[in-house]
């Protein structure tokens, strides 16, 4: 398989990866509790029309829609057999409208987690969850994707999983996780581990997505940028501001003007590939290519510049940043479950 993404890195200081799925799904219509995926085939327009307002608004790689396209997520809406025309469709339809673009823009397959416990803790076994994380990723392929893109994810086991099943494309392997939990994912991994994962399975990038804002993210990449090797190509892609729960829904109320500064910042801190996650529209995201255009890399952002811009950072994050990885710093947060804005629902886990 061909590498398209290393070319383009190797020409451009920084890629604009796209913004949110889920969120502007519900906004074109999605009802909550619906699965993104079906929409592949039901309203593949409004699927497209996406895709093309992301490209229109300068996206440099855009994800297919495919976050919960494993047998068993697509099992919650009795569509587990629909995993290789749901995948392959929505790379397809992401495939169509990045090359309609007239300048490059690479097609990232998206897999996010199976929803089920893997073991030791939970009983879905790392070689059945392999192979179905290959059983889709063999599908994006088919239909066009440059990348395996697996996001949101919060233990090593899956990650690892994922990683083994992408790998059987022969594609180049994206992974990110979200460190919603004090500095941690939820299962108490820490960015300086995700470095670890990098470098062991030679990942074309990694990074951090979703979670709990632009803030924290930003503390993440530096955390997780210090960790790494120099040469690590790592990816940012933080919610549009932080989730509030209104009205029975989860909102995201980041302005524009807040997602350009934490492109910047992003950028300052080592982030090469740099998006928007839950909440980010096209509009967002056009500012952000603004911002990003106009900006000179600075040193990366120190925890008070982070704070003034952003907005406040969890202690876990915060003690990382001070050189602190004990178990103690960052796992507050976990151990206690107090995770009041970074806890998962439908709503959110789909990126
Ligand atoms: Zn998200």
């Amino acid at each position: 398989m061909i590498d398209r993404l290393t070319p383009l890195l190797a020409e451009r200081p920084w890629l604009l990866a796209d913004g949110a799925t889920g969120s502007n799904l519900f906004d074109r219509g999605l009802q909550s509790g619906d699965a993104p995926e079906l929409w592949n085939t039901a309203h593949p327009d409004r699927i497209s029309g996406l895709h093309r307002a992301f490209v229109d608004a300068g996206a440099d790689i855009i994800l297919t829609n495919s976050f919960g396209g494993t047998r068993y997520r697509l099992k919650l809406h009795k569509a587990e057999h629909r995993v290789a025309e749901l995948n392959e469709t929505a790379a397809a339809l992401a495939r169509a409208e990045a090359d309609r673009a007239g300048r490059v823009v690479l097609v990232g397959g998206s897999i996010g987690p199976t929803g089920e416990i893997l073991e030791p803790l939970g009983p879905l076994g790392l070689d059945a969850a392999a192979e179905a994380f290959a059983e889709q990723a063999a599908a994006l392929a088919r239909g066009g994707a440059d990348l395996m893109w697996i996001e949101t994810m919060s233990s090593i086991e899956e990650t690892e999983a994922a990683i083994a099943g992408a790998r059987t494309t022969g594609l180049p392997i994206v992974a990110t996780l979200s460190f919603d939990t004090n500095g941690r994912t939820m299962m108490g991994v820490t960015p300086s581990e995700l470095a670890g994962l990098h470098r062991k399975h030679r990942l074309a990038a990694s990074g951090s997505n979703c979670g709990t804002g632009p803030s924290e993210l930003v503390a993440c990449i530096v955390n997780l940028a210090a960790a790494s090797d120099p040469s690590a190509i790592l990816v940012a892609k933080a919610n549009c501001g932080i989730p509030q729960f209104r009205d029975g829904e989860i909102r995201f109320d980041g302005t524009p003007e807040l997602m350009a500064e934490y492109a910047r910042l992003s950028m300052d801190s080592g982030a090469r590939i740099i998006g928007g996650c839950c909440g980010t529209t096209p509009e967002h995201l056009r500012v952000m290519r603004r911002a990003l255009e106009a900006h000179v890399r600075q040193p990366a952002p120190d925890l008070t510049t982070i704070e003034s811009e952003l907005g406040a950072i969890s202690s876990g994050a915060s003690a990382q940043l001070r050189g602190e990885f004990s178990r103690q710093a960052g796992a507050v947060g976990g151990a206690t479950g107090k995770r009041s804005t970074g806890r998962r629902s439908p709503r959110t886990e789909n990126s």
